[in-house]
């Protein structure tokens, strides 16, 4: 039995998504494409798609746009990034653009001043710093250089040991790839798309990715099931009914991907399925902290890091004072 994805669907999308009106008509019954997801990946998908004139549905199984992009403007009286906040590569990753476009506020973060490195409970001094600098400076050679050479080792096998270069270990690892180090690529550090410079949003960056879902037809709160390519064109299982189409895009993440919330008849060829198995999710979590108006000395976006122990990684957290006020 098909039946097309639900209007409640849809409905609920223009109360969830605030500013962002989402598509305000009929969802398409018989659209070309089904694409996945209503992340940033999702959602670019669909603008590229609507520029070509291809009909299509974007399925979503939260109750919000965006995924992993989301700014909570509720919660802490002012926005606050539970997921990305940086732009990074700024001078050619298209959020620039998009939130420029769109009058969101971008601030670089390239190199703030006046970042505070605590070493042992007190500040560290210049000494420290230039020691800090030199970690990081022969950290990111070493395994640069075994990334451009086409090694694909870990990234752990390849740092000089000296001193500072677990904080870079666990800054440059745990930090900013979710990962430690024996589990980041040589080759992936290399190809790595993420650099300077860097900008944060004050309103959120969130709130830019969910920019992209104007007018989009979004169908939220509808999770998918099973993915049927066996014949030609798909057959799309949700929560919500059934479409068929004549391709799907979809963009859910490796870790969805390997938890197999997803049918798919046939099953996917080995060859995929181990790469998403190669490619698991890092993990990450951001914890907001509110202050009742002490500022502690730190200034504006003034990231706050510590010396981590050689033999206690486990330790390492780093904190943004005051982001974008
Ligand atoms: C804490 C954190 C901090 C980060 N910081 C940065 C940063 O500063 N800068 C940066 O560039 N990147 C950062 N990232 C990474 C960035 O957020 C992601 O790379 C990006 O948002 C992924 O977008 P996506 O569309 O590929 O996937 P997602 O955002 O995961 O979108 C996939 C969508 O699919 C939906 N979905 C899943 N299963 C189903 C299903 N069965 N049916 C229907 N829908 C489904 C999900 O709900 C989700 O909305 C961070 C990530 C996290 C978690």
């Amino acid at each position: 039995m098909s039946k097309p994805v639900g209007r409640r669907s849809v409905l609920a999308g223009l109360t969830m998504a605030g500013a962002t009106p989402l598509f305000a008509g009929s969802l398409p019954a018989n659209p070309d494409v089904v694409i996945v997801g209503a992340g940033a990946a999702g959602l670019s998908a669909g603008r590229a798609l609507a520029r070509a004139g291809v009909s299509f549905v974007i399925v979503e199984a939260a109750n919000r746009v965006g995924g992993r992009a989301w700014t909570d403007t509720r919660s802490l009286g002012q926005p606050f990034d539970h997921g990305c906040s940086w732009i990074s590569a700024a001078n050619h990753n298209p959020f620039v653009q998009i939130g420029r476009e769109n009058g969101f506020s971008l601030i670089d973060h390239t190199s703030p001043d006046g970042d505070l490195l605590d070493l042992d409970g007190d500040r560290a001094d210049a000494a420290d710093r230039a020691a800090l600098n030199r970690a990081w400076g022969a950290v990111d050679r070493a395994v640069s250089r075994a990334g451009r050479a086409g090694r694909d080792v870990p990234a752990s096998t390849v740092v000089p040991d000296m001193d500072w270069a677990a904080t870079v270990r666990s800054w440059s690892g745990a930090m900013d790839y979710g990962m430690d180090y024996d589990r980041i690529s040589t080759a992936d550090y290399w190809e790595s798309a993420d650099g300077q410079p860097s900008f944060l949003v004050r309103e959120g960056l969130g709130s830019i990715v969910a920019t992209l879902a104007a007018d989009l037809p979004v169908a939220l709160g509808t999770a998918v099931t099973g993915i049927d390519w066996s014949g030609s064109g798909v057959t799309v299982e949700t929560s919500d009914g059934t479409i068929r189409a004549r391709a799907c895009i979809l963009t859910v993440s490796t870790g969805v991907l390997n938890a197999g919330h997803i049918r798919f008849t046939p099953a996917l060829p080995v060859s995929q399925q181990q790469a998403a198995a190669d490619i698991p999710m890092g993990l990450l979590m951001k914890v907001p902290l509110l202050f009742d108006g002490a500022r502690l000395g730190l200034g504006e976006n003034n990231w706050v890091t510590y010396r981590i122990p050689e033999d206690q990684p486990g330790r390492a957290c780093y904190s943004v004072a005051w982001p974008c006020g």
